[in-house]
């Protein structure tokens, strides 16, 4: 099912389509960066302070779901600051020469982005060490007894990484971070803002009850909001005259399978599959993901997230476990050993 992919997936393999769309519609300064105040206010702050002495900002490590506003935020920074910004991955570096290289290409000042941080290897974070500390390169040049290290200077730049889980970073690199932010899921109301602010740039009239229905299903996520939006823009095309209401946005929702919580087909999948399986839980993740044939980093850094914000999945030392409000939100019953049928 081509829709429920691309509506589902909350990771960065996007279509050629929507990394465009992504980039039309990402904000370019804090003003339109919606939500997230208290970040914001943290790195106004610094911001300030940073070009009040003329230097470039600390190091800022951003965590939190995938789809929350991460590489915005760094790009925000960098137009904020004035700055370049170069923008790279963790799996992208593959070598320790890699990253000496995209090192010694910046100017004083620059913002290096590396997304996925935590997938850094072992040798390339170890230079990322001093070159963070000290803005100095230890280089070794030749191999064996012959082998000499080399220390060179390094312009005065800023590394912000993004990360969906900061448990997966060494403590040394996290440990070199000035700032560490966590972005928080946002307010339905934030949501709805985004919505609509997203219909202006696109020119797509929206009414303010399907905004408002849309932000209540778009997983709290700005870049779910965004797909939502262009997925029910075209149904409103198709099937209408291109205005989105409260009634092609419901017909629209239903032909996606996104319910009233914002669950899509492969979330209920999850959690009927833990209700089923193994009457509710606690059940391992491994199993989870070989029970549904779906990779655990998705599951753990997708649908969890999301699932546990809402109240519909625990995280317990023993595995997960769905709640009885997952059970009433599916409308299943829990099976007890001596009454099959009590209701939970
Ligand atoms: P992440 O890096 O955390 O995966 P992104 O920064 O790529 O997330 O955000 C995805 C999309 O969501 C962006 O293209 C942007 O259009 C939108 N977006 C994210 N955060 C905000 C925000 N605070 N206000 C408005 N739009 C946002």
């Amino acid at each position: 099912m081509a829709i429920e992919r691309v509506v589902n997936t909350g990771a960065n393999d996007n279509t050629p389509e929507e990394q465009e769309l992504e980039v039309t519609l990402r904000p370019q300064d804090f003003a339109n960066y919606i939500g997230q105040e208290r970040i914001k206010q943290n790195l106004k702050l610094a911001i300030t302070a940073a070009k009040k002495r003329g230097e470039p900002i600390d190091h800022v490590l951003l965590h939190g779901p995938p789809g929350l506003g991460k590489t915005t935020l760094a790009s925000v920074i960098a137009n904020e600051m004035g700055a370049q910004i170069r923008i790279t991955s963790g799996p992208a570096i593959d070598r320790a020469g890699d990253l000496a290289s995209l090192l010694t290409n910046l100017q004083d000042g620059d913002i290096l982005f590396i997304d996925e941080i935590h997938r850094l290897n072992r040798s390339v974070e170890e230079v990322l060490y001093s070159a963070m500390e000290d803005f100095k390169l230890d280089i070794m040049l030749g191999k064996g007894p012959s082998a000499k290290s080399l220390r060179l200077d390094l312009p005065q730049f800023t590394i912000i990484g993004a990360t969906t889980r900061t448990g997966s970073l060494a403590a040394p690199l996290r440990d070199r971070f000035g700032m560490i932010h966590r972005l928080e899921f946002y307010q339905t109301e934030e949501i709805a803002r985004i919505i609509k602010r997203a219909a202006q740039i696109l020119g797509v009239k929206i009414s303010e009850d399907a905004a408002l229905q849309l932000a209540g299903r778009a997983r709290l996520t700005p870049r779910i909001a965004n797909r939502l939006l262009k997925r029910v823009r075209d149904y409103a095309d198709v099937n209408g005259d291109g205005i989105i209401d409260a009634v092609i946005s419901t017909s629209a929702l239903a032909l996606l399978e996104v319910d009233e919580l914002g669950l899509d087909p492969a979330d209920r999948r999850m959690l009927e599959a833990i209700i089923d399986s193994y009457n509710g839980g606690p059940v391992g993740v491994e199993t989870i993901a070989a029970l549904l044939a779906e990779e655990r980093g998705t599951i753990e850094d997708f649908h969890e997230p999301y699932l546990m914000q809402i109240g519909l999945l625990e995280r317990t030392p023993r595995g997960r476990k769905v709640t009885p409000k997952a059970y009433k939100h599916l409308q299943k019953r829990k099976h007890t050993p001596d009454d099959q049928s009590s209701l939970v």
